[in-house]
C-alpha cells in the first residue's frame, strides 16, 4: 500500500512500518531490541464513513465488531498481543497508572475498572499499553537498563500540567528508574503551524514555562490568537526530568498536516475515529 505522508523535517525520528497495516514507529526503540511499539494510521482496517478505516476507539459510535477486527490486525502487525493490551481511560490529566499482570486485557477483553488515567506504565513484559489519540501529543517512554515502560496522552492540558514529568517520576519512584538511562519519544500530533490557541491557553503556558523558552514554544499573531508548539513543550519537559538530548526524538509527522492518513480533531471534529500508540517489552528478552 503506497501511503503519503508529508514530513515535517528531514529528521529520522520516525518511519513509517509498510505493509498491509502501515504504522508509524522509532528508529531509536526499534534498535533498542527490547520493546515492540508504534502509531497507527487510518489505513489497513475494515471501519466505514468517518471512521475509515483502523478507527481504534469503542467510544466514538463505531461498530464495535469492526473495531475488534482492526485491533487484531494492527496487533498482528506490530506483533503485539490483543489480550495483553492495556488501555488508559483519558480525560485530559496528568494521573499516571502503574500497570500490574492482573490489568491484562483491560479496556479490550473487559471493561476498564478505572477512569481519568491519561499515562502508563509497566515493568511486565508482554503487557501492550495502549493509548489514543487524534492531535494530542502520545508520550513514549523507555527505561533501557530497568526494562520499564510508559506511555502518556499529553494534549494542551497535559502537557501544561507536565505528564511527561510525572510519568518519569512514577517510573523512578515505583521501579527506580534512572532519568539518563530513560529513552523518550514525542509521538504523531499537531504541529506548531496547524496548532493555534487563545491568549488564556498561552497564560497557563506562562506560568509553568521559564520566560526564556517562551520564544521556542509560541508566537504572537495580528489577530491576537498564538500558534503553539507542543512538540518543543514535551521535548523541553523530557530535558527537565533529567533525559539526555541523545536520548530524545520528536516526531516530523503532524496528524493535522496528514489528515488523509491520520484521524485529526481539527480537521474532522468529532465525526471521526481515534489513532493509538502501542509500547510493550518483549517478553522473550
Ligand atoms: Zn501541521
Amino acid at each position: 500500500m503506497a501511503v503519503e505522508l508529508k514530513w515535517k523535517n528531514q529528521s529520522h525520528s520516525m518511519r513509517l512500518a509498510e505493509g498491509r497495516v502501515p504504522y508509524l514507529e522509532y528508529p531509536m526503540f526499534a534498535d533498542s531490541g527490547i520493546v515492540r511499539h508504534g502509531f497507527s494510521t487510518r489505513l489497513g482496517g475494515v471501519s466505514e464513513g468517518c471512521y475509515a478505516s483502523m478507527n481504534l476507539s469503542f467510544t466514538r459510535g463505531d461498530n464495535e465488531e469492526y473495531v475488534r477486527e482492526n485491533f487484531h490486525r494492527i496487533a498482528e502487525a506490530i506483533g503485539v498481543r490483543c489480550e495483553d493490551m492495556v488501555f488508559s481511560q483519558q480525560t485530559h490529566t496528568t494521573n499516571v497508572r502503574v500497570v500490574t499482570d492482573a490489568d491484562r486485557g483491560m479496556g479490550i477483553l473487559r471493561p476498564l475498572e478505572y477512569t481519568d488515567v491519561d499515562g502508563l506504565v509497566t515493568n511486565v513484559p508482554g503487557i501492550c499499553l495502549v493509548t489514543f489519540y487524534a492531535d494530542c501529543v502520545p508520550l513514549f517512554f523507555l527505561d533501557s537498563v530497568k526494562h520499564v515502560i510508559g506511555l502518556s496522552h499529553s494534549g494542551w492540558r497535559g502537557t501544561v500540567g507536565k505528564i511527561g514529568k510525572a510519568t518519569v517520576e512514577l517510573m523512578k519512584k515505583e521501579y527506580g528508574c534512572e532519568p539518563e538511562n530513560i529513552l523518550a519519544a514525542v509521538g504523531p500530533s499537531v504541529c506548531q503551524d496547524c496548532y493555534e490557541v487563545s491568549e488564556e491557553v498561552i497564560d497557563q503556558f506562562r506560568a509553568n514555562f521559564k520566560e526564556e523558552d517562551w520564544d521556542s514554544l509560541f508566537y504572537r499573531k495580528a489577530n491576537g490568537r498564538y500558534q503553539l508548539d507542543l512538540w518543543k513543550a514535551n521535548e523541553l519537559i523530557f530535558k527537565e526530568t533529567g533525559i539526555t538530548e541523545e536520548h530524545i526524538a520528536v516526531t516530523n509527522i503532524c496528524t493535522h498536516c496528514n489528515s488523509d492518513v491520520l484521524y485529526s480533531h481539527r480537521t474532522m471534529g468529532d465525526k471521526r475515529g481515534n489513532l493509538a500508540a502501542f509500547l510493550s517489552l518483549k517478553s522473550e528478552v
